[in-house]
């Protein structure tokens, strides 16, 4: 029986989940016009928490034995019973609560200099790659530390150098990309590749960072604080939990961005690569989604969400659309050498360039299963098959058939080692339902 492999999520250390919202766009009542989970290309939305469902398994940070260098000064108040939403007034109840400033950054950098993670992209003394850089923050958008590292120390055993990735075959990278999801990141990283290698290193600043493909607003500036030490504010989903609480702030952060920059910007004097990092790892081992260890955080005197008593009230969250209901089939054809029928997805939308099984659009259900099989074959039914995305929920029916190795091949299509098709996750569940009801 053919098995499928998956790639490992262990990582060693505290997780940082790192989230980035894609652009929303258009329903997939077709794969070609699909979206949801591909990020749109040229475009970049905040890495946030908020597009995290659940703390990743093994992704709970232990905070730091040591002490804060400050700790706190005063106990918190009592805690507040109404959410905080409710309290549009809650910031400036924070009067007594001083304003982030340069000190709290110099605070943060010496935890930072303690307490820092290990990570392979990072390095202690002397400045970052700006490839590792670049490659990590493209690999962690919507994408939790725990499950980058593997893909990128992969990535950069076999592509060691930007030239290197430029001069891959689009089919490889995709491949090696299979499992991270958000495939638009894949494709606009090797536009972004070839792009660097032509012009034959990458830009130092981050308005030249921000004209590359796939580098938006927050990757520019990370970039070019990490790799170059420019004075760029840096503001991820960790980040912006931070500050919601540090100002207590009344309205979800992405409201009040201008807030939120102006007060890192107040706290960020120096080493503006290493506060930017720092401001993560604070985000991702204390200052966590829902658990803050206040008594271990080097910015706790000035935190109004501490003051007031319940930090985890903070950020407010913004109300959630309802997610779409997509439904569809698919066919497993499997030959008696093991191999399956796959077929490659349009280059734009979701899973663009990926392979998959044969199958109807995603949408409404369709009216004729059997009109979207690859041929006549005995179909018998193995299961649902259910995937989340971020704007929908996917439940594929599957079908399978045993087929002789004379099977036809239609248009488009490509017998294949299921372990050698470099599916995307949600295929992989298609083919391991197909060939689990084979028995
Ligand atoms: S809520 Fe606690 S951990 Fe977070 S910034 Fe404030 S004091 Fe630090």
């Amino acid at each position: 029986m053919p098995s499928i492999p998956t790639p490992s999520t262990a990582a060693p250390g505290p997780a940082k989940p790192r989230r980035r919202k894609p652009s929303a766009s258009a329903p997939a009542t077709s794969p070609g016009a699909a979206a949801g989970e591909d990020a749109t290309p040229g475009e970049e939305a905040i890495p946030g928490e908020d597009a995290i469902p659940a703390e990743p398994s093994g992704a709970t940070p232990e905070p730091p034995s040591e002490p804060p260098s400050e700790p706190p000064s005063e106990p918190p108040s009592a805690a507040p019973g109404a959410p905080a939403r409710a309290r549009p007034d809650a910031v400036r109840t924070r009067s007594a609560v001083r304003t982030p400033g340069p000190a709290d950054g110099a605070a943060l950098l010496s935890w930072y200099d303690r307490h820092r993670r290990a990570l392979p992209w990072r390095v202690v003394e002397g400045r970052a790659d700006p490839y590792r850089v670049w490659l990590s923050e493209i690999m962690l958008q919507q994408t939790t530390v725990a499950a980058v590292i593997p893909y990128f120390e992969r990535f950069t055993r076999r592509w060691p150098t930007v030239v290197d990735l430029a001069g891959a075959e689009d089919g490889d990278v995709m491949a090696a990309w299979a499992g991270l999801g958000y495939y638009a990141r894949a494709r606009n990283l090797l536009a972004c590749a070839r792009a660097v290698a032509a012009r034959g290193a990458f830009p130092t600043t981050r308005e030249g960072l921000r004209a590359l493909p796939g580098v938006g607003d927050y990757t520019s500036a990370a970039i070019a604080a990490i790799a170059f030490g420019e004075t760029a504010v840096v503001v991820d989903g960790n980040v912006e939990r931070v500050v919601a609480r540090l100002l207590a702030l009344p309205v979800p952060p992405k409201s009040a961005r201008r807030e939120v920059e102006a007060s890192v910007a107040a706290m960020l004097t120096e080493r503006a690569g290493d506060f930017a990092q720092a401001m993560m790892d604070l985000g991702a081992t204390i200052c966590t989604p829902r658990n803050p260890v206040c008594a271990l955080c080097p910015i706790a005197e000035p935190c109004a969400a501490r003051t007031e008593g319940e930090p985890t009230r903070y950020p407010v969250k913004a109300e959630k659309k309802p997610r779409k209901v997509w439904q569809g089939v698919a066919f497993v054809p499997v030959r008696s050498d093991g191999t399956i029928l796959t077929r490659r997805r349009p280059e734009r939308g979701l899973l663009g360039g990926m392979s998959e099984a044969w199958g109807s659009p995603w949408g409404d259900a369709p009216a004729d299963p059997f009109a979207h099989a690859p041929f006549g074959a005995p179909w018998r039914p193995a299961g649902g098959v259910t995937h989340v995305f971020t704007h929908a929920t996917l439940t594929l029916d599957v079908f399978v058939a045993e087929v002789g190795e004379g099977a036809a091949t239609p248009t488009g299509g490509t017998w294949q080692a299921p372990a050698a098709a470099g599916l995307p996750t949600l295929m992989k569940k298609v083919v391991e339902r197909a060939l689990g009801a084979l028995g």
